[in-house]
């Protein structure tokens, strides 16, 4: 029997990063993931059963530990990993807190066994609320299973901000996906309610992004190679076809953990600029491989964010990287490769490339894969829809004529078979229909649309929220903390997640997807000042719908905004497919028209 797992001497622990690692199913399942990953495992299978709520069971093919060491994991504090504070500056594995497996157990009824391979038989550790009920040797294949049941059972308050089983299978799924693309060399099994979620074999890179991203989508990506002295950065990046509406499919791994960070976001934001409209995000699986030392990664309970050594310098290695790729742009020859045409026109490839792009982002049903993957490649985020197109530089719609390049999905509405004349004061779209002339408050348009869209992801019963990588706090009034408290389920369905943060201030951590690029705190004050308005008789489905109008109207850019041709088409087609009362939610008309016979009158022709 080996002894690996030490407890940290105080000195030690104070260096670390502490706090809560278990926010909801998902991050049980990354810190169990961690470990089975640490433990060398090839194998890991995740099973989750009503979203995590009732059980989750992670279960790998890792060195196991032996009985003394499975007691003393559950410790605080005890960890293999390192031992001495010089070891933080190396961090090669993916813990190093010793603080996941106690702080599960004491939130969960946990059942820890585990074998390691030489020893005859294995150890079962049954944990309820932090206190062990029983230690007992078992049969099992030499790894460890850690089964997590009735999550939260003694913390309530906990229970109420955990979402449907729907969204937390999501952010599972999610979580799975993105530790599976790190390490393509160990096999993933994912399910839910013994519904197969993933299953992916031992392979490279390139399949198992094909595998986690879809085939589709996997062949606009185009591979990184960048090996300065510095960092050394790898992976795959998405050409202007496959884009998202957020930043969920930008993946980036730090020395092989996956981060979310500022600093690399913004450097992949830099390398796109001009290849893809602002409000549109790549697809990206990018590695940075930096010595130890150059990054802290204890920063951060979770782990997610780091502190680089030298910022500037991994920010222009980043951008530098992923911009040599797109300054190839990789996606026309492409293109010409698959027409078999060696000699397409430079405007020729492009109009096709926006083609392409624009259909990409039209297509309006999510697309028919993993449940976990309807994610942004084919919705289109109306708020998105007025965004700045100064920045397209480097993809320039050439200047052609305007119905020869529209395809016959595009068309088939009203709207869409408009043909645009251009936008007035970059306020109102001009169109011709026969003989009459269409005027379209591009504003009150969108608005329309994304009050629509919300509607209709309200009426399904969930409003597609996003969690705010930086939550906000806002100090409110005693009346609207009432109001946050009495109301925070009803607010939840409809994508805020408001939790107390102490007297009158609250914490706003999820906001609807459809604003997550929006100011928070401007949002939810209105949103809480709608609700006041309405006055505590009222039940929340009475100002259910002026809340999702007023989420609308923050969804879109206000005031005068430049279309190009593209950006006015997108809107013309979700007009298309949008229930439309010719007005948008604030009663205002969304488009006027003017027939040749009152222009006439106006010029006395008649
Ligand atoms: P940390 O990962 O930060 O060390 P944890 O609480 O997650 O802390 O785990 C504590 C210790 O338990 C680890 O350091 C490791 O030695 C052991 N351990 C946890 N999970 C496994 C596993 N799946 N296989 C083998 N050992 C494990
Ligand atoms: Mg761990």
């Amino acid at each position: 029997m080996s002894q690996r797992i030490n407890i940290l001497p105080e000195s030690l622990t104070n260096k670390i990063a502490a706090g809560e690692v278990v926010e909801r199913p998902a991050s049980v399942i990354k810190e169990l993931i961690e470990n089975s990953l640490d433990a060398g495992a090839t194998d890991i299978c995740v099973e989750i059963s009503a979203g995590g709520r009732r059980r989750i069971r992670v279960t790998d093919n890792g060195h196991g530990m032996s009985r003394e060491d499975a007691l003393l994991s559950l410790e605080r504090h005890a960890t293999s990993k390192i031992a001495a504070d010089s070891d933080l500056d190396k961090i090669l594995t993916l813990g190093f807190r010793g603080e996941a497996l106690p702080s599960i157990a004491s939130v969960s009824r946990f059942t820890l066994a585990t074998r390691e391979t030489a020893a005859p038989e294995g150890t079962e550790i049954i944990v309820e609320g932090g206190r062990i009920r029983e230690v007992r040797a078992c049969g099992m294949a030499s790894g460890t299973v850690v089964s997590v049941e009735q999550i939260f059972y003694n913390l309530p308050a906990r229970l109420k901000f955990m979402k449907s089983a729907e969204t937390e299978t999501g952010h599972v799924a999610d979580i799975v996906s993105r530790m599976a693309v790190s390490r393509p060399d160990v096999a993933f099994l994912c399910s839910s309610d013994d519904r197969e979620l993933l299953r992916l074999q031992r392979s490279d890179l390139q399949r198992r992004l094909a595998q986690v991203l879809g085939r589709e989508g996997s062949q606009y990506l185009y591979p990184v190679v960048s090996e300065g002295g510095y960092a050394t950065i790898t992976g795959f990046v998405s050409g202007p076809a496959l884009v998202r509406s957020g930043t969920q499919a930008i993946y980036t791994y730090i020395n092989g953990r996956f981060i979310r960070d500022r600093v690399v976001q913004h450097s992949i934001m830099q390398a796109y600029r001009g290849v893809i409209d602002r409000g549109r995000y790549p697809v990206v699986a990018l590695f940075i491989e930096l010595s130890p030392e150059e990054v802290d990664v204890n920063v951060h309970p979770t782990k997610h964010e780091v502190r680089f050594r030298r910022q500037p310098v991994v920010h222009d290695a980043i951008q530098e990287a992923v911009e040599e790729v797109l300054r190839r742009s990789p996606w026309l020859a492409d293109k010409a490769a698959k027409l078999g045409t060696p000699h397409v026109s430079t405007g020729q490839a492009s109009r096709e490339r926006v083609a392409a792009a624009a259909q990409s982002s039209l297509s309006l049903l999510p697309s028919q894969v993993h449940p976990f993957l309807q994610t942004e490649a084919n919705v289109v985020d109306p708020a998105a829809l007025l965004t700045q197109p100064e920045h397209n530089t480097i993809v320039s719609e050439p200047n052609t004529n305007f119905r020869q390049d529209q395809s016959p999905e595009e068309t088939g509405g009203y709207f869409s078979s408009l043909s645009i004349i251009g936008q007035f004061h970059n306020e109102y779209i001009l169109c011709q229909s026969g003989s009459e002339l269409v005027v379209i408050d591009q504003h009150a348009a969108s608005e329309r649309v994304a009050y629509q869209l919300l509607k209709q992801q309200c009426l399904d019963g969930v409003i597609e929220s996003q969690r705010l990588l930086f939550p906000a706090t806002v100090e409110l009034s005693f009346s609207e903390v009432a109001v946050a408290n009495r109301f925070s389920n009803d607010l939840s369905g409809i994508g805020f997640e408001l939790e107390p943060f102490g007297g009158t201030t609250i914490m706003v951590s999820s906001v609807p997807r459809l604003v997550a690029e929006k100011d928070p705190i401007l949002l939810v004050r209105d949103i809480l000042a709608d609700l006041l308005r309405y006055g505590t008789s009222a039940a929340f489905n009475d100002a259910l719908e002026s809340l999702l109008s007023r989420i609308a109207c923050h969804s879109v850019i206000r005031g005068i905004h430049a279309l190009d041709n593209r950006q006015i088409k997108a809107l013309l087609y979700r007009m298309d497919r949008t229930d439309f009362a010719a007005s948008c939610p604030h009663g205002r008309p969304v488009s006027h028209v003017v027939t040749l016979a009152e222009l006439q009158k106006i010029f006395k022709r008649t």
